[in-house]
C-alpha cells in the first residue's frame, strides 16, 4: 500500500534499527545517557541555540517551550490554524493557565503581524498579560521566508514578546529555502523540532533555546510524565536520522511537484496547493459513480488517502519512491476515468 496520509507513517529502516540497538544508554532522568546528550548537543548546534531538550512529541515540546516562556494568566499570541491552538488538545489553557490569542492566518501560513500586533494588550488589569509570540514552518507544506520571520521578530521585540517557532517541520523549510536550519531558528527564542516526520524517526522530538529557558522546560516536561530512562535507543534514531534523512527532503518535495504535476493534468481534479512535502488536492465529486467514497476507492487501487469531503491533503516522505507517485497519479485518473 502507499502510504500518503502523512509522513509520520515510516517505517525505521534497518540501518537506523541497527544505530537503535547499538546505542550507548543510561538513565536521563540522572542525565546519563550519553546519546540523548549527544542528541540534544547535536541539535543545539544545528539549530544555533545553547541547549536542547528530548521530548517525547512535537506536542510536548511547544507545551513544555509555552509553559517555560509563560505563566498562570499569560497570552501567546497564535494563528488561527496553528497546530500549538488547534491539534494540541487547548494543552496550554488546560495545563498551563496560557490563554491563546488566535489571529488569522493566510495562505501563506504567515499569521496576519498587523492583527498580531493590535492583540497585544497594554498593561491594565483588565487583559491577560501578552508574553509570546508563536509561528510555524512549515505550515501545511507551506514554507515562511526569512523576511516573514524577521518581521515576526521585530515585532515581538518591539512588544517585549518571547518568539517562539514550531518547527515540527523545520527541516523541510531549511532544505526549501536552501539555507541551515540555524538560519530558520534564528529568529526564534525557542523552536520545537520534530524527528517522527520527514525524517522518518519511531518517535520524538526536541526543544532548543536559551540555557535558562530549557531548564525550565525540563522541569515542566517531568511534570508532564516525560522524565525518560534509557532513551538513547530512540534518541540514536534522531542521531542517524539527522545524519542521513535531511539533505533528502529535496527528493520528498521533488516527489510532491511531480505528483501535483500529475494530477493536475487529470479532468476532475484540481490542486490547491503544493508546497514542500504537502500536496493539497480536490476531485469533482460529481464524476464519480453514486456512492464511491475517494478513500476507499484510491485504496482498492493501492493507494492510502485521507480526506475530509471532496480535499485532500498527500504527503511524500522517505517511504514514497518515484514509482509511487505514477502509481497514484494512474490511480487518480483510473478513478476519475
Ligand atoms: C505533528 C505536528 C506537531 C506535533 O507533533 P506530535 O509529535 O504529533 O505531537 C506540532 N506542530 C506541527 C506543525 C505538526 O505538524
Amino acid at each position: 500500500m502507499i502510504d500518503l496520509r502523512s509522513d509520520t507513517v515510516t517505517q525505521p529502516a534497518p540501518a537506523m534499527r541497527a544505530a537503535m540497538a547499538a546505542a550507548e544508554v543510561g538513565d536521563d532522568v540522572y542525565g546519563e545517557d550519553p546519546t540523548v546528550n549527544e542528541l540534544q548537543e547535536v541539535v543545539a548546534e544545528l539549530l544555533g541555540k545553547e541547549a536542547a531538550l528530548f521530548v517525547t512529541s512535537g506536542t510536548q515540546g511547544n507545551l513544555c517551550g509555552l509553559l517555560a516562556h509563560c505563566g498562570r494568566g499569560d497570552e501567546y499570541i497564535v494563528g488561527d490554524r496553528g497546530h500549538t491552538y488547534m491539534y494540541e488538545g487547548g494543552g496550554a489553557a488546560v495545563l498551563g493557565s496560557i490563554q491563546p490569542q488566535p489571529v488569522a492566518r493566510d495562505d501563506s501560513g504567515m499569521i496576519d503581524l498587523a492583527a498580531a500586533e493590535e492583540s497585544v494588550k497594554p498593561p491594565d488589569h483588565h487583559f491577560a498579560r501578552t508574553r509570546l509570540l508563536c509561528l510555524e514552518n512549515t505550515a501545511d507544506g507551506r514554507v515562511l521566508t526569512l523576511d516573514q520571520m524577521e518581521a515576526s521578530a521585530a515585532l515581538a521585540d518591539r512588544h517585549g514578546l518571547a518568539h517562539h517557532l514550531d518547527g515540527a517541520r523545520l527541516w523541510n523549510a531549511a532544505v526549501a529555502l536552501g539555507v541551515t536550519p540555524a538560519a530558520v531558528a534564528a529568529p526564534f527564542d525557542t523552536v520545537s523540532v520534530c524527528l517522527s516526520k520527514g525524517l522518518g524517526t519511531p518517535m520524538g522530538s526536541v526543544l532548543a533555546g536559551p540555557a535558562d529557558l530549557i531548564d525550565q522546560a525540563h522541569k515542566w516536561r517531568k511534570m508532564l510524565g516525560g522524565g525518560l530512562r534509557q532513551a538513547g535507543i530512540v534518541a540514536a534514531a534522531g542521531l542517524y536520522a539527522l545524519e542521513h534523512h535531511i539533505d533528502r527532503l529535496a527528493d520528498d518535495h521533488a516527489n510532491a511537484a511531480r505528483l501535483a504535476d500529475g494530477l493536475a493534468a487529470i479532468d476532475g481534479v484540481k490542486i490547491d496547493s503544493c508546497a514542500t512535502n504537502m500536496v493539497f488536492v480536490r476531485i469533482d465529486a460529481e464524476r464519480l459513480e453514486g456512492g464511491t467514497e475517494p478513500r476507499h476507492a484510491l485504496a482498492d487501487r493501492g493507494v492510502d488517502t485521507r480526506w475530509k469531503g471532496p480535499r485532500s491533503r498527500l504527503v511524500t516522505h522517505l517511504d514514497i519512491t518515484t514509482d509511487a507517485i505514477e502509481t497514484t497519479i494512474d490511480a487518480f485518473a483510473d478513478l476519475l476515468a
